[in-house]
């Protein structure tokens, strides 16, 4: 008899369910704090055997979704160096800053915007309590209890849009003695040293700058590139003409971004260095608030592809835009620490290719043989961090279920596309034939598919093994191998399994792990 799932424990506390994610991610070779061995460094990770496999796959995703299923849309790989006035041109240089404050007593430094929007989520997160605890409180229905709540609620929410709208005013104005107010009154502390000693707020520039060329003195500063969409900007000409390509057009780019990011215990949400997978669309001027709509629900449907539950995302529209903006959006997902950026879509207007024409004196236009003029291209940019995704994909993943047997079995549930390793082939004992079997299974499917081959230990330990790093498929030879030539297919999330002919195997799992994107 198959175990069956009689609890799925997505667990009450989300620090709880944070903590167990990354730990969880270390035990099996998922992430690792880089530079462990002298006692890591902030904000910067290392991705184990496991973790490469599923940032390639979900770049692989990504790039399959963009290049290949769109005739429009092309690839490029540029370099993380470039030339300083590109960053002068692209207005980072100037204005790519965070505010900053320091608590005096522990030292530490934290982004003063951050820790008003950390206020504001816990007020949210009071406010889904409240719900959540009143949806359950109200049968029978209890009026008072009902007005109780409901009062309750409203307060929560008359407060955000008091801070929020000091918040959103200080940002736009760029007036950070009314961010520290703002912190002041809030009575935030520091969560180290739990006082309010607060410095002025500042302004850092996020761009990590290096010297180009041998000697120091006369060397310029070049800067790592802290988004790759700059790099498919000043080669928005090179890849028109030679790849013949007919507005409107995109090109896409994966790539490592750097960004010196004042972070707390946010694991790979927000690194220094991480990686980007970015596409800039170009679009005649006036189409491009069409476009920015068609990527919107493109992107929200790729998201939605991997079946983990529509959910899991939500909009947010921004209000006050960016300079070069004339439309933007996030997608956001529901992390374990509430839901947060993970994707920007972008309206950018032509403010990139203008800005690189002025400064670099070289025309960036495209001539339209339809209309027979020359113009500037306006851009859809669409932009998602590889390793946000990651932590998504992760962090949806990550289950605890109690089995009919009150033993406690924990899974990866990694959308089947996605997973590190897709099939592992097992013989069910370590004699009779059976490896000898099972590898020559696993000769026939490691061409195709990431396989694990594995004879250690009982085969429910064996299972779990695999459950824990998200393997959607086990095959096991048994003794029936050898009459019918037939072997078990174990499903991991159901732990269902199926007797399926040898010769079947290849064709089945090609079906079942078969590229959906929408
Ligand atoms: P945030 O507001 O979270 O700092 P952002 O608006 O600065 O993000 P963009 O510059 O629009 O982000 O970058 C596009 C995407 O790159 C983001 O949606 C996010 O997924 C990813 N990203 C940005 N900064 C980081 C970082 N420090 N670490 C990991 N991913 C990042």
């Amino acid at each position: 008899m198959q175990p069956y799932i009689i609890c799925d424990n997505q667990m009450a506390n989300n620090d709880d369910l944070f903590k167990k994610i990354i730990a969880h991610a270390k035990e099996y070779g998922y992430i690792f704090p880089s530079s462990e061995i002298y006692d890591g460094l902030s904000a910067v990770y290392d991705y184990g055997p496991y973790g490469c496999e599923l940032k390639n796959n979900i770049r692989n995703y990504w790039w399959k979704s963009m290049v290949q299923m769109h005739e429009n849309i092309v690839g490029i790989d540029s370099a993380i160096f470039m030339h300083p006035k590109v960053w002068k041109a692209s207005g980072h240089v100037d204005a790519f800053n965070d505010p900053l404050i320091d608590n005096k007593d522990s030292k530490k430094r934290y982004r003063a915007d951050v820790l008003v929007e950390d206020y504001l989520q816990k007020i949210e997160d009071k406010i889904e309590k409240e719900v959540e605890k009143a949806s359950k409180r109200f049968e029978p229905f209890d009026e008072q209890m009902f007005r109780q709540t409901n009062g309750r609620v409203l307060e929560y929410k008359k407060k955000m849009d008091e801070v929020h709208t000091r918040f959103a005013a200080c940002m736009e104005a760029g007036n950070w003695d009314d961010l520290k107010q703002l912190i002041v009154d809030l009575e935030i502390v520091c969560p180290i040293s739990g006082s309010r000693n607060w410095t002025d707020v500042r302004q850092f520039n996020l761009m990590f700058a290096t010297q180009m060329g041998s000697v120091a003195d006369g060397a310029d500063t070049v800067y790592l590139r802290p988004e790759t969409a700059q790099g498919i900007f000043i080669n928005f000409l090179n890849v028109q003409k030679t790849a013949r390509m007919k507005i409107p057009f995109g090109i896409a780019q994966t790539g490592k971004a750097f960004r010196n990011e004042i972070v707390a215990r946010q694991f790979i949400f927000r690194m220094k260095e991480f990686e980007q997978m970015e596409m800039q669309f170009f679009v005649r001027p006036g189409d491009e608030l069409q476009w920015f709509d068609y990527w919107k629900q493109a992107r929200i449907r790729w998201h939605e592809s991997l079946g983990i539950g529509s959910d899991m995302y939500r909009y947010h529209d921004h209000e006050k835009l960016a300079h070069y903006a004339n439309a933007a959006t996030d997608i956001e997902f529901k992390f374990p620490f509430g839901f947060k950026e993970l994707e920007g879509i972008h309206s950018r207007t032509d403010f990139d290719l203008k800005a690189h024409q002025q400064h670099s004196g070289k025309k960036m236009q495209y001539f339209d043989p339809e209309t027979n003029e020359s113009y500037v291209p306006y851009v859809i940019e669409t932009s998602i961090g590889l390793d946000r995704m990651f932590l998504a994909i992760l962090s949806k993943a990550y289950t605890e279920e109690t089995l009919e047997d009150n033993s406690i079995r924990t899974v990866l549930k990694i959308p089947p596309v996605l997973a590190p390793v897709k099939v592992a082939v097992l013989p069910l004992v370590k004699k009779d034939g059976m490896p000898e079997k099972a590898r020559e299974i696993l000769n026939l499917l490691q061409c195709n598919f990431m396989c694990q081959y594995d004879e250690k230990d009982a085969i429910g330990r064996r299972y779990r093994r695999q459950d824990a790093i998200g393997t959607p498929f086990c095959i096991t030879v048994d003794n029936e191998t050898f009459e019918n030539n037939t072997v078990t297919l174990r499903e991991r999330d159901s732990m269902q399994q199926e007797r399926i002919s040898v010769n079947n195997i290849e064709n089945k799992l090609f079906q079942l792990l078969k590229f959906k994107i929408q």
